[in-house]
């Protein structure tokens, strides 16, 4: 039983609370511009329910929160032309789920990174 922390920075946003730098929204998802960008292009999409990461949502979300959420993603990729499909040069997605991952915001967030490239997946462990 996966529990959701409705007080958590983006539970905040989508109701308004806090405002953001939104990129995208429709009725599944809102996207807007990470605060503290690690790339030229930098954008959390997030669904509009209570989820806290990928496994809560694959596992709980019905079928068209499923579909919207994935769907969203490539309109946003294409909308900002950061698709190859767009004339872009691609993207990375990356999605944090549970301690070990290093996930800050227990709501379900999907970071999309863009506009340089973006060297190996992850940084080596130190010996
Ligand atoms: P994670 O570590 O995967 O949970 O990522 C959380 C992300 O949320 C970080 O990249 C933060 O910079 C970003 N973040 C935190 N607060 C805000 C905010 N108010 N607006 C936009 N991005 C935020």
């Amino acid at each position: 039983m996966s529990s959701y922390d409705n007080q958590n920075i983006f539970a905040k946003i989508l109701r308004g609370e806090i405002p953001c730098d939104k990129i995208y929204e429709d009725d599944y998802v809102l996207s807007f511009k990470d605060i503290s960008p690690q790339a030229p292009s930098h954008i959390l999409v997030i669904p509009k329910g209570p989820y806290k990461d990928i496994n809560d949502f694959s596992k709980n979300a019905n079928n068209e929160e499923l579909i919207g959420f994935n769907r969203a993603i490539s309109i946003i990729a294409d909308q900002l032309k950061l698709s190859e499909e767009s004339g872009g040069k691609g993207y990375r997605l990356i999605s944090n789920a549970g301690s070990d991952s290093h996930q800050e915001v227990p709501h379900l967030h999907i970071h999309l990174l863009a506009g340089r490239k973006l060297g190996p997946m992850l940084i080596p462990e130190k010996s």
